[in-house]
């Protein structure tokens, strides 16, 4: 992997944290981002606000999550990403404490099927245990949520995401918060309750969803 190839990949996480603050995901140091680049992973340092990062602040490790570049310690949520990495395709993964989600992390085990763009994280969107943040039982708890998903929510904690790159994994995120935001206000009518997708309904749309953007 070259030089280039890394500084471009680290300009890209401090980018797309930096994102998750000015989008109003997360508050402070809050959440985390990482890309893999070859056998690295790119990650976060754990409590630096992003608007300070400089090239200069650059943190690799390997999937054994052995530091390999930077003196800043990574992202307390290390295990998580890095068992993401080792477990599924993911090139970028984005974890934030968006609020529309993490209210629904309070309430239910899974996103109710409010919406079809459901079908673009997998289908319904489930809620991982809570675990205490930064711990291997919160990693195993998220991998399991995260089967057949690019995307879950991590009860009373957040949401995390993954993708083939940091705008696919942000994308997911922001369309996971929308979600979140849509059943939440859908569910706060008095003597109202939303209507719901079926899995059948659901199933249609990611075979729809297999053929779009693409020319016809
Ligand atoms: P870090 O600052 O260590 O990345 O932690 C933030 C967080 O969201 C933990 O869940
Ligand atoms: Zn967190």
């Amino acid at each position: 992997m070259t030089q280039d190839a890394i500084e471009q990949a680290w300009d890209a996480v401090v980018g797309t944290a930096r994102r998750t603050v000015t989008d109003g995901l997360v508050v402070g140091t809050s959440g985390n981002v990482s890309a893999r680049v070859g056998d690295l992973v790119l990650v976060t340092p754990s409590g630096v606000p992003y608007d300070r990062l400089t090239p200069a602040d650059l943190v690799a490790v390997d999937l054994d999550g052995t530091r390999i570049r930077g003196r800043l310690a990574p992202t307390s949520e290390l295990p998580m990403h890095l068992e993401i990495y080792r477990r599924t395709t993911a090139r970028a993964v984005v974890h934030t404490h968006a609020v529309h989600a993490t209210a629904v992390s309070a309430l239910v085990t899974e996103l109710p099927l409010i919406h079809y763009m459901a079908a673009a994280l997998g289908g319904p969107v489930r809620v991982a245990p809570y675990a205490l943040y930064g711990t291997e039982e919160l990693a195993a708890h998220v991998l399991r949520a995260l089967d057949g998903r690019t995307g879950c929510l991590l009860r009373n904690h957040g949401t995390v995401t993954y993708g083939d790159d940091l705008d696919q994994a942000y994308d997911r995120t922001a369309q996971l918060e929308w979600m979140c935001r849509v059943w939440l206000t859908a569910s706060s009518v008095p003597g109202l309750a939303p209507s719901l997708l079926s899995a059948a309904e659901l199933d249609e749309v990611a075979e729809k969803f297999r053929g779009y953007g693409r020319p016809r």
